[in-house]
């Protein structure tokens, strides 16, 4: 069985179809025109040019609006309220200044806390569940 298997692989590995390309090749050496397909061909881009790093907003285009809190909020520390540095949110230094703006903005407008949580606070169980009413109203 692996002895058929292996052969198999061997015959799929050599084709005779590759002999012919190599016997095409050499036959098409022998024409005029193989003068101008051994030239070196020059590529309009280089491909191995790395993109240019780009941080999160930039590539995905997303742009920073004060009333967008939401996603302001990923940017800020949920215990001290600070706005992460740039070595943690990875954004450019322009996006980075655009952030902090749109955060002390979106403070002053009232759609972001200023003040938050005490930590000790942060485990205090649900007293009720505002989408489970006990009894049916007609706010929902
Ligand atoms: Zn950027």
């Amino acid at each position: 069985m692996l002895k058929s298997a292996s052969t198999l692989a061997r015959s799929l590995l050599i084709r005779p179809q590759a002999f012919r390309l190599c016997s095409s090749s050499s036959n098409s050496q022998s024409a005029p025109v193989a003068g101008s397909e051994d030239e070196p061909v020059v590529l309009e881009n280089n491909p191995y040019t790395k993109e240019p790093r780009k941080c999160l907003l930039c590539s995905t285009g997303i742009e920073l609006d004060y009333k967008n809190s939401r996603l302001l909020q990923q940017f800020v520390s949920t215990f001290s309220g600070r706005v992460y540095d740039r070595h943690i949110t990875g954004l450019c230094d322009e996006q980075q200044k655009k952030l902090i703006e749109a955060i002390a903005k979106s403070r002053r407008a009232g759609f972001m806390p200023i003040f938050v949580k005490d930590p000790k606070y942060a485990r205090d169980p649900k007293l009720f569940d505002p989408l489970k009413p006990i009894r049916p109203h007609s706010f929902a």
